[in-house]
């Protein structure tokens, strides 16, 4: 039996879904060592939200390992400490009433649009599905702080997923199966762009306005 906070939420089932993402982002080899985080803004209850511990490999993880945190990245329950990138996801829900999960990964595509500077555009209709708009780059700088959250969030705007140049990808959703779904979407495009501008310096490139869309494919 886990801690239940609403009528309807329990959060030991909560902390097993985030768990069963951290190891799908394994699977999908977004992630390497004890890199990545996953957060969540817990539903129903003000100022409370589940988060990954830092340092500690996804697939040696417990679901009970995951730490409940308040909006100032104040540890709630929980044994560990928190992503040394809480306050990065805390200052995302302060931003976008929108966003209701966070995924951070650092998926070897995406990178190489970092450190290039451009952003990973609409190669595949699927990604801008899911990001609403080119993925940005934020300029290089150490990511555990309120500020650098404040300025990932200015690039990131509207859209869903931003690069962290020379580090991850972090995208957003209304919920973590959508979060998620953004990051591996975001990596396949990333991988498409980077071949296909070895091969043409002007790929062909669909722009999110234009298409239409308000639904998943
Ligand atoms: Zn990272």
């Amino acid at each position: 039996m886990g801690t239940t906070l609403g009528p309807s939420f329990d959060l030991a089932v909560t902390k097993r879904e985030i768990l069963d993402y951290c190891l799908r982002s394994m699977e999908y080899g977004l992630n390497f060592n004890t890199q990545g985080n996953i957060s969540l803004r817990v539903p129903g209850v003000e100022d409370r939200f589940l988060i990954t511990p830092t340092d500690l490999e996804y697939d040696r993880m417990r679901a009970e390992d995951i730490v409940l945190v308040n909006g100032d990245s104040e540890v709630i329950e929980g044994e560990l400490q928190p992503s040394s990138e809480v306050t990065v996801h805390m200052a995302v829900y302060r931003r976008r009433a929108d966003v209701n999960a966070i995924v951070h990964t650092e998926p070897v595509y995406s990178n190489v649009w970092g450190v290039v500077g451009e952003p990973i555009r609409g190669t595949l209709v699927n990604m801008l599905n899911y990001s609403k708009g080119d993925v940005p780059i934020m300029p290089f700088a150490i990511s555990n702080s309120t500020e650098f959250g404040e300025r990932m969030c200015d690039v990131l705007g509207g859209v869903n997923a931003v690069v962290w140049a020379n580090h991850g990808l972090l995208t957003v959703g209304d919920n973590l199966r959508d979060a998620f779904k953004t990051s591996v979407a975001v990596e396949s495009a990333a991988k498409v762009q980077t071949f296909a501008r070895a091969i043409t310096d002007s790929p062909i490139v669909l722009e999110w306005d234009k298409l239409g869309l308000d639904h998943a494919l």
